[in-house]
Order: structure tokens, then C-alpha cells, then sequence
């Protein structure tokens, strides 16, 4: 195991059962159910499942866990491939489903019908519920409980031939009805379900419930450690009843994380159906999105999110992260890579009265100001320029360095200028600004060693680039949406805000997720999936600094 790596307690364990010789290999797998993308409470158990099998010289399968037919969907199972990929991580030939294992969980399912340890139950839905007892309550045996071993092989083969309705009869575990754990009251093990499955097609018309599926899984493929969120703690009584039954040559063990949750955010595959299917965002891979895909399509960079994940811990205790801390990985992660780029999302003009009309001079800027080695690009310099709104004030308060009337500010790579007039229009909106050059401060190479105060960007006129920038923000406008009532009251409406930007015009080649800083702005990646043939899109990946460290932080501290 890396020394680099800190032992979490599951590594521990890992370590420990490597030590001991317990195991000889280290076996896990994640075990997605494709009826949704995956988000990033995912990327935790992939990073863990992955991680430790990797570290051990292990091996880790990716396992679809398809024993719902209908809510499933093949459009899933192709985003959670490419996402585990994108993550980084390789399951070689260890791609399986559930549902590849299906005519040996029947089988598994007969060999307790024959120990008298499984019975075809015929109450219904309802009844069964009632049966079943409460926390404080034992539950009652059904009347169907004692029936022989010869009629239960022959009511679950005639269930599997398709011979009953939905709900009939459903096979359940025989255990203990006044077990005080609610999950081993004679679970259910099989359910009549007359669907057609997208693998299976027809094939079959009885699913495993997926406690047992998943056990049985995790046994048929030799798996050492069994990792899985808190909720499933319940359920491990379950688990190890039906591996004492089973006696596999590998026993698997079930250990329990928490799970990772993400401030201004959901990590609820039903609630991001629901924004996705309600139109609130544009798909599961909107920018916005806390899917892998989505934050992919937004320019996180892979190892920034291995990175979070890794930072936030394997832990027992349940934990809401904050976004800044997400963020700041994204940021850590472009900073030495990500080079400089001019653009200008709120274009103001600047006419250079003094500079020679239809000259153009190409400037060289520096693609990162401590990385020499990113070399050096060239930018058109002219007498037209779009500057940024913001950086002129009429009358600015007393620090402020950028341009005011009569002042004088640098431009990156370029000149010294100066405001020499202010043209409004009727309201008062300043539409243009006339500046004077000084010819002697080009960037450089100046004769001049005069300083200014402050130094900003801008893009020349005649060579700009059209483009769409999306700027987003947190999806919701509280801490934890998870606890309101309804989230779509907690939605933040400002969540998306569209610029029409200048662009320096080198960014035109720019492939898409392909990130850069805009200087002073952020980082910024072309969008993927929009190629509108007027205008670029943009998406902002993040912005340079935090500006919301101290909010969230009052927030997370009062809301949770
Ligand atoms: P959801 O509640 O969003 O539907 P799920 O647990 O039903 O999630 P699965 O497809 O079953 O989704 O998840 C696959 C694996 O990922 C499981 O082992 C599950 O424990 C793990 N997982 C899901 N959500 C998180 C999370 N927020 N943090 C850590 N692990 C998670
Ligand atoms: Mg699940």
C-alpha cells in the first residue's frame, strides 16, 4: 500500500487482512444501479472501491446492479461507463450485471426452498406489511409460512413460468418474524415482476430483491470487501445470513462508509431525475449538475474530483462538504495548468485617439505568468478595444486602481493609457471611452519605467471573438436542499446568467473542455455539446477565488 495515502479505516482493514493473509488479493466492486447518472457521492465509492483494490495490486469490478427492469435504462449504463472511465479508472474484463447471474440466484433460491429455508408467501402486498410487525412490535408468521417443501418448488417454478400476476405470490426468506432487526423478518427474496428487462429481455418475469442479488453477487465474484453507505448497515445481518448459507470458498465482508453529501446541492438520484425531467436544467449533464457528467461538461478536471474525494475522507460520520472545498481542488488542480487568455464579458469601449487608425501591432503575453516554459502567444493590439464595464468609474471611491477620468491605468501586455473622455448617452450610461496611449510603456520593451497603479484586460475590437459565457452559480440558494421540504422552493434562480463576451481571437481553436483563466475572471472552458454556428458557448468552470467561503461557512454552521 502507497505511503502517500493516508489509512483510512477501511484501508486499515485492508491492510490488516492482507497481513494476516486473510485474503491473498483484494477484491471490491461498484455496484451502480444505471437508473440515473452517476453524481458526485458516487465518485466516493468509485474512488474507495477502485482505490483500495488498486493500491493492493487488487481488482475491482464494475457491476451493474439491474434487478429493477422499468426504471433501468441502457442510456445510463453507457454514461456510468464513460464517467468510471473519465474518472480514471480501468475494470478490464470485470464489466458484469446482476442480471448475468440470474439462473444461479435462482438456483441458490431452490437449494433454500429445499432446506426449508424459503417460502412462497401469497398475503398480499398489504398484508405482509401488517405482518411484519413494527420497531417495537414482533411480527407474525403468515399463515403460508408452514407450507411443505414440495409445494413451495412448485408454486416458484410456476411463478417462474409465468403462471401468476404481479404480486401474488412473492418467495421470502424463512428466519425469524420476531427478530428485533425489521430485515431479517423473513425478507422477501423474489417478486413476480411481468417486465421486460434490458438485458434479460423476456427471459424472465421473477427478479431477486436486491439484498439478496447483491449478496449473491458479491459471493459469485469472489468479493473480499463489500463497501457500502451506512444505510445498508441494517441489512448486513441479512447479508451474513445468506453467506452462511451459501458458505462461498471467499467469504465477503460488508463494511459501512457515510455518505459524502455536497452542500447547495443533491445527491439523490430520484431529485436530480426530477430536475432533469421537470426541465429545471437543461439535462443530467448541465453544467450545474452535481453528475459526474455534468461537471465533466462544466470543465472539472478528473483529478480534481479524486482529489475532493480524498480530502473529504472514508469515514463513519455523515458529512455535508462544502462547496468552496470542491471548488478550491477544481482550482488547485487548473491553476499551474490552465494558461492566461484575454476575454471581456461586460465590453465596455475604448477608442485610442492617439493610436493610428487601422494599425495593428501583434503583442506578446506571456500563456503563464510563473511558467515561462508555457511559452509566450501574441495578441493584436489596435485603436478600437473592449475593455471590462466595471473597470472605469465615473468617481470611483478612493483605492480604486483601474480607470477613472483623467486616470491612467496599464493594459496587460500592452500600454499605459489614459481616460481622456467619457461620451454617455441620454440616460447616462457610459457607451465609449476616449484614452490616449503612451507609445514609451509597451509591455517589455518600453523606453519608459513608469508605473501605474493597476493593470487590466481587454481585447481588441476588430479582432474579438464573438462568444455566449455561462456563468453559474449553486443550483440552490440553502446549505442542505436535501432538508427542505420542497427543493424547488430552495432553487436558486439566478443559478445560470448568460454573457455576450470578447474573446481574445486565439481562443477560437480552443477544443472543447479544454480549460483557460480568463484573466481576472476565472477559469473557462468551451461547452462541448453546443456548437452553435453564431456564437461560441463558454461555460465558467470557477471563478479565482471564494467568495462564498465565509457564507457557506455561517450557513453549513447553522443549518446543519
Ligand atoms: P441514490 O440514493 O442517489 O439513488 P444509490 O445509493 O441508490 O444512490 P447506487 O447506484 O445504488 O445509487 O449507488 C452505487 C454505489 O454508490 C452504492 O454502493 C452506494 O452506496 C454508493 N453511493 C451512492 N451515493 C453515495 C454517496 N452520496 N456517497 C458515497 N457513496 C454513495
Ligand atoms: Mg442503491
Amino acid at each position: 500500500m502507497s505511503d502517500t495515502i493516508p489509512r483510512d479505516f477501511i484501508r486499515q482493514i485492508i491492510h490488516d487482512d492482507l497481513e494476516s493473509g486473510k485474503h491473498p488479493e483484494i477484491v471490491t466492486r461498484f455496484p451502480p444501479e444505471p437508473n440515473g447518472y452517476l453524481h458526485i457521492g458516487h465518485v466516493m465509492s468509485i474512488c474507495l472501491n477502485f482505490g483500495v483494490a488498486s493500491e493492493t495490486g487488487g481488482r475491482t469490478y464494475l457491476r451493474f446492479d439491474d434487478t429493477n427492469p422499468g426504471k433501468e435504462d441502457e442510456e445510463f449504463v453507457h454514461a456510468i461507463k464513460e464517467d468510471v472511465s473519465w474518472l480514471g479508472f480501468n475494470w478490464g474484463d470485470r464489466l458484469t450485471h446482476a442480471s448475468d447471474y440470474f439462473e444461479r440466484i435462482h438456483d441458490v433460491a431452490v437449494s433454500l426452498i429445499e432446506a426449508d429455508l424459503a417460502y412462497v408467501d401469497s398475503l398480499s402486498a398489504d398484508e405482509i406489511r401488517t405482518y411484519r410487525g413494527t420497531l417495537t412490535e414482533p411480527g407474525r408468521n403468515s399463515p403460508f409460512r408452514i407450507r411443505s417443501v414440495e409445494e413451495n418448488l412448485d408454486l416458484f417454478r410456476r411463478m417462474r413460468a409465468g403462471e401468476f400476476a404481479n404480486g401474488e405470490h412473492v418467495l421470502r426468506a424463512k428466519i425469524d418474524m420476531a427478530a428485533p432487526n425489521i430485515n431479517l423478518r423473513d425478507p422477501a427474496l423474489y417478486r413476480i415482476r411481468h417486465e421486460l428487462h434490458q438485458i434479460t429481455g423476456d427471459a424472465w418475469c421473477i427478479y431477486p430483491m436486491y439484498d439478496f442479488a447483491h449478496t449473491l453477487s458479491d459471493a459469485f465474484e469472489g468479493i473480499t470487501h463489500s463497501l457500502c453507505t451506512l444505510e445498508f448497515e441494517d441489512h448486513r445481518p441479512l447479508y451474513d445470513w445468506i453467506l452462511d448459507r451459501l458458505q462461498p470458498p471467499e467469504r465477503p465482508r460488508q463494511i459501512e462508509f457515510s455518505r459524502l453529501n455536497l452542500a447547495y446541492t443533491l445527491t439523490s438520484k430520484r431529485k436530480l431525475n426530477e430536475l432533469v425531467n421537470e426541465g429545471i436544467v437543461s439535462g443530467w449533464t448541465d453544467p450545474r449538475m452535481p453528475t459526474i457528467a455534468g461537471m465533466r461538461r462544466r470543465g472539472y478536471p478528473a483529478a480534481a474530483l479524486r482529489d475532493f474525494v480524498s480530502r473529504a475522507g472514508v469515514t463513519k460520520k455523515d458529512k455535508l462538504i462544502e462547496m468552496g472545498m470542491l471548488e478550491n481542488c477544481v482550482r488547485e488542480s487548473l491553476g499551474d495548468t490552465a494558461p492566461r487568455r484575454m476575454a471581456v464579458l461586460d465590453p465596455l469601449k475604448v477608442v485610442i485617439s492617439n493610436y493610428p487608425g487601422g494599425q495593428v501591432e501583434m503583442l506578446p503575453a506571456m500563456n503563464h505568468p510563473n511558467q515561462p516554459e508555457m511559452g509566450m502567444r501574441e495578441v493584436p493590439f489596435s485603436s478600437e478595444l473592449w475593455i471590462e464595464r466595471d473597470d472605469f468609474m465615473i468617481d470611483p471611491p478612493r483605492k480604486f486602481f483601474r480607470l477613472k477620468p483623467g486616470g491612467e491605468v496599464r493594459l496587460r501586455s500592452a500600454y499605459i493609457i489614459r481616460c481622456d473622455e467619457v461620451i454617455q448617452d441620454a440616460s447616462g450610461r457610459v457607451t465609449e471611452l476616449r484614452c490616449s496611449y503612451d507609445a514609451d510603456t509597451r509591455s517589455g520593451t518600453g523606453s519608459s519605467d513608469r508605473k501605474v497603479k493597476g493593470t487590466i484586460h481587454w481585447v481588441s475590437a476588430a479582432h474579438a471573438l464573438d462568444a455566449s459565457v455561462r456563468l453559474y452559480d449553486r443550483l440552490f440558494s440553502v446549505a442542505n436542499p436535501n432538508k427542505a421540504q420542497d427543493f424547488h422552493e430552495v432553487l436558486n434562480p439566478a443559478s445560470l446568467e448568460t454573457r455576450a463576451a470578447k474573446l481574445e481571437p486565439g481562443l477560437a481553436g480552443l477544443a472543447a473542455g479544454e480549460a483557460v483563466q480568463f484573466e481576472r475572471l476565472g477559469y473557462f472552458c468551451p461547452d462541448p455539446s453546443d456548437d452553435k454556428a453564431d456564437a461560441r458557448v463558454f461555460n465558467r468552470i470557477v471563478t479565482l477565488r471564494d467568495s462564498w467561503a465565509k457564507i457557506e461557512q455561517q450557513a453549513l454552521q447553522s443549518e446543519t
